[in-house]
């Protein structure tokens, strides 16, 4: 998407292009340099890989083994809804809060780390569910180490716990399982394990793999268990960090507080953040004025696996972006520059209305949050069921509305409408009058026409997840 950009090419010739190379990509997949290259050549450029950027990804090389110390494990939550994810975050948070600090104002941050009876730390992502960690991972951010997928064990394996096991399992990332709410009456977690032995996922109590521990996210049963089995699971991949050094981590979440300014919490991966540190991520950099933890705690330093919301940067940048440590604020402010004008290109060539291969474009620098839709169809009924559909495809990260609808031709006040307020116009078994047509063209407002409610679904589904195929 990012290269299609810069060549201002349609992102579905970059992936056709990939694809008779053939690389299966998505089109937020990263490229490596290589295959930059030789896509870029496909279309008569020459790379240029810009040396800000390049110092950026290369320094990170030698630790050596007497650098390396034990970091804690840095755990996300998923699973089906209602199944207890946010439940399950919030009692872990709220049960290891230590005497002397309870009464603080505990904030969501979007992570949160917790020290265990035995002394260990573990770090939570406080975003649950598979997609936002896959939205991480879109952006090249790898920050969980391990995942707690979360299963009601008065209901089945369903569609989003499926989900949440094929993305960590793509992402590599070890997987413990947490049978939960067997508190209730109905509970019947051996049937879990049957579910997920017929999936090919043994548990360790059934001579499998996977660990897995029974647990009520409500009374807390067997949640220190679960505890102690996300350090074994740490202890055998044997996470390491150098604390000495300066701090790269992971943007987690950023905004803007009218009384702070920006405020970006951030997950320090390697290396130890310190007060008055120049730091960048993404297009923006600052000096680091003050850090808290989630409970408000005000922090001076903060070392691998520990999330910490910075106050001090210039703007928001967004989650999945990584940050570092800058020796001087010139470097960072080069940097900061140099990908500044690279998104302002980007956006500069973004078209001037929506479009469904457009959203991906717009999704990838950040700038897509709601897509407006216009249905006209030839009956009422068909129009009413896809948009109902529609509405249903709206998540955290883009919210679908329908601003209007209607039976009959698409007309000339539908394109003005669209125009004016930035949407597309779907027309299920029903055209455009002419002059309508001629005001979309001028006006770049895009039309499709459907005959088959699932297909309009579908395209719109994919392409609000950024995974529109290309029309050959
Ligand atoms: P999420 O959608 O996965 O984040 O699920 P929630 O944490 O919001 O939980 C969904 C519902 O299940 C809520 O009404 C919770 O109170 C309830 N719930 C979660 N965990 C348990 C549990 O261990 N036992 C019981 N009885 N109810 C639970």
């Amino acid at each position: 998407n990012d290269l299609a950009s810069l060549m201002d090419v349609s992102v579905n010739e970059v992936i056709s292009a990939c694809l008779s190379l053939g690389m299966f990509v998505s089109i937020n997949q990263r490229l490596d340099a290589e295959a930059i290259t030789i896509i870029a050549d496909e279309f008569g450029f020459e790379v240029e890989f810009t040396k800000p950027d390049e110092e950026f990804e290369v320094e990170e090389i030698a630790d050596t083994a007497e650098d390396l110390q034990e970091r804690a494990p840095i755990v996300t939550i998923m699973g089906h809804v209602d199944h207890g994810k946010t439940s399950l975050l919030d009692f872990i948070r709220r049960s290891k809060v230590t005497a002397d600090e309870a009464g603080g104002i505990t904030q969501h941050i979007g992570a949160y780390d917790v020290t265990t009876a035995d002394g260990h730390k573990i770090a939570f992502l406080d975003t649950p569910g598979h997609e936002a960690f896959t939205a991480m991972r879109a952006r090249g951010a790898k920050i969980t180490d391990v995942a707690i997928i979360v299963i009601a064990a008065d209901d089945s394996i369903m569609p989003q716990t499926k989900e949440a096991i094929n993305h960590a399992q793509v992402a590599g990332v070890p997987m413990i399982f947490a049978i939960n709410k067997i508190d209730k009456p109905n509970a019947n977690p051996n049937k879990i394990k049957e579910e997920l032995a017929n999936m090919n996922l043994l548990v360790e109590e059934w001579g499998g793999k996977y660990q897995s521990q029974d647990i009520s996210a409500k009374t807390g049963l067997g949640v220190d268990d679960l505890l102690e089995k996300v350090l074994l699971e740490a202890e055998i991949l044997e996470l390491k960090a150098n604390y000495n050094k300066k701090a790269v981590g992971t943007v987690i979440e950023a905004s803007l507080d009218k009384g702070r300014g920006y405020v970006t919490t951030v997950m320090v991966q390697a290396g130890t953040l310190n007060i008055g540190d120049i730091m960048l991520a993404g297009p923006h950099y600052g000096r680091v004025k003050a850090m808290t933890d989630h409970k408000g705690k005000k922090l001076t330093k903060a070392g691998p696996s520990t999330p910490v919301q910075v106050l001090g940067l210039a703007g928001a940048p967004q989650a999945g972006d990584t940050f570092k440590v800058y020796d001087s604020e010139r470097e960072a402010r080069e940097i900061a520059n140099s990908r500044e004008q690279i998104l302002r290109e980007q956006s500069m060539r973004t078209k001037k209305h929506i479009t469904l291969d457009e959203i991906g474009r717009r999704l990838a620098i950040g700038s897509f949050k709601e897509l407006n839709i216009i249905i006209k169809g030839d009956v009422d009924g068909s129009v009413e069921a896809l948009s109902d559909s529609l509405l249903k495809l709206s998540k955290e990260e883009v919210s679908v509305s329908i601003i209007h609808k209607g039976v009959g031709q698409i007309s000339e006040s539908d394109v003005l409408l669209a125009s004016a307020s930035d949407a597309i116009i779907l027309g299920f078994n029903v055209r455009p009058s002419t002059n309508a047509k001629k005001l979309a063209e001028q006006e770049e407002i895009e039309i499709r026409h459907y005959s088959i409610i699932y297909d309009a679904i579908n395209q719109i589904k994919d392409a609000i997840e950024g995974m529109l195929e290309p029309e050959f």
